[in-house]
C-alpha cells in the first residue's frame, strides 16, 4: 500500500479551507480522507463541493503534505513501492508467464479482441482466482466488477469454482457485480469503488467491458474528442484505485470493426491512445482451433513481446496444449 502512516493523523475536516459544509459534500462524493482529496484534481473537487477551483487547489497542496504524496519520488521511493506489487495467477500458467508472473497491482490490464475472443471469461477466471488463498497464486481478496454488457454469469464462477476446489457459494459471496447502464454510470462506479474498498477488501477491480459504452454513445467524429476526455479520466480513475488500495485492475476491450471511424485496422483496439498510453499490458486475443485462444502481449513497459496459447473450457482459462 502507498498509503503513509500520517494519513491516519489527518481527516479531511483538519485541511484548512474544510469546513464543515464543505468537509459534508466531499464525505457524500466519496472525497473522505486525505488520501483521496490528495490525488483528485481541482476541477473534480470544485464541482462536487461547490468552491473555487483556486480553492480546491489549496485544499488539495494541503492533502498532499499531510498525505505525504505528489512531490517527487526517490528512485528508492518508487522502488520500495513497486516492492509492494503483487501478482495474480491468471488461471494459465502460459498466460502468467507471458505476464511477467501474473496479472499486477497498481497497473491496468487490457484484453482486447473480437466478440467471442474470451475477453468475459478470462475476467470470470480472474475474479475467481482473487478469491483463492495467496498460496495458490490468488489475494484471498474480494472482488468489483463493472459489468457494462450484462455478461457476468454466475453459472460461469460456480464451474470454475469447483475446477479448483473452491466452495462456489463463498466466491459468489465476495464478487461484487455492478451493472452500468451508460458511460457515465460507468465512470460514477469507478469514481464510487474506494467507498466498497473501505467495506470489503477489494484487490481486483474489473470493467467489461469499458469502451462499449463509450463507443456507441459517441458515435462520429464531432463526439471524437469528448469521447476520448471522459476514457481518459476514467482510465486514470481507475489506475488511481489500483496505486491506493494496490489492486489489480482489468479491462476488456473490442477491435475496430468500423475501420473508417476508427483506424483502419479492423484488428485496433478501440480507444486510441488515451486506451494504449494508461493501460501498462496489452494483450490481444484471438481465436483458434478447438477453444483455443492466441494471447499476444504488446507494448509493455518491461516485458518481451510474445504470444502464447490458452484453452477455455468448462474449467475456465487454463494452459493451451
Ligand atoms: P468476449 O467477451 O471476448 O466476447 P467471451 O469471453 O464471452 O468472449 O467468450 C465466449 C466463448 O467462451 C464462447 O464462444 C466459448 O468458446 C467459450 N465458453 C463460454 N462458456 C463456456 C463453457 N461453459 N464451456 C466451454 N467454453 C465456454
Ligand atoms: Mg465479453
Amino acid at each position: 500500500m502507498v498509503e503513509s502512516k500520517e494519513q491516519k493523523k489527518y481527516t479531511i475536516e483538519d485541511l484548512p479551507g474544510v469546513g464543515e459544509a464543505t468537509a459534508e459534500k466531499l464525505r457524500e462524493n466519496g472525497y473522505d480522507d486525505v488520501m483521496t482529496i490528495a490525488v483528485a484534481s481541482p476541477k473534480d473537487l470544485s464541482d462536487v463541493a461547490g468552491i473555487a477551483e483556486g480553492n480546491a487547489s489549496k485544499i488539495i497542496a494541503a492533502a498532499r503534505k499531510y498525505a505525504d504524496v505528489g512531490n517527487f519520488e526517490t528512485g528508492e521511493e518508487i522502488l520500495e513501492r513497486r516492492r509492494e506489487v503483487k501478482k495474480l495467477t491468471t488461471g494459465s500458467k502460459n498466460l502468467d508467464n507471458l505476464l511477467g508472473g501474473g496479472f499486477e497491482t497498481q497497473s491496468i490490464t487490457e484484453f482486447f479482441g473480437e466478440f467471442g475472443s474470451g475477453k468475459t471469461q478470462i475476467m470470470h477466471q480472474a475474479a475467481v482466482n482473487a478469491t483463492m488463498p495467496v498460496e495458490n497464486g490468488g489475494f484471498d481478496s474480494d472482488v468489483l466488477i463493472i459489468d457494462t454488457e450484462n455478461t457476468f454469469r454466475p453459472e460461469r464462477i460456480i464451474q470454475m469454482s469447483k475446477f479448483r476446489g473452491l466452495d462456489p457459494d463463498k466466491v459468489l459471496k465476495r464478487i461484487h457485480v455492478a451493472r452500468a447502464y451508460n458511460s457515465h454510470h460507468q465512470i460514477l462506479l469507478a469514481e464510487r469503488a474506494s467507498e466498497l474498498a473501505k467495506e470489503f477488501p477489494i484487490k481486483l477491480l474489473i470493467v467489461d467491458s469499458l469502451t462499449s459504452h463509450f463507443r456507441s454513445e459517441y458515435m462520429g467524429r464531432g463526439s471524437l474528442a469528448e469521447r476520448q476526455q471522459l476514457l481518459n479520466r476514467h482510465m486514470h480513475d481507475l489506475l488511481k484505485f489500483g496505486t491506493i488500495y494496490n489492486a489489480v485492475i482489468t479491462v476488456t476491450n473490442q477491435v475496430s470493426a468500423r475501420p473508417d471511424v476508427f483506424f483502419g485496422d479492423p484488428t485496433a483496439p478501440i480507444g486510441g491512445n488515451v486506451v494504449g498510453h494508461t493501460a501498462t499490458f496489452r494483450i490481444y486475443l484471438r481465436k483458434s482451433k478447438g477453444g483455443k485462444r492466441i494471447a499476444r502481449l504488446i507494448d509493455s513497459p518491461y516485458l518481451p513481446e510474445g504470444e502464447t496459447v490458452i484453452q477455455i473450457s468448462e474449467d475456465g482459462v487454463i494452459d493451451g496444449v
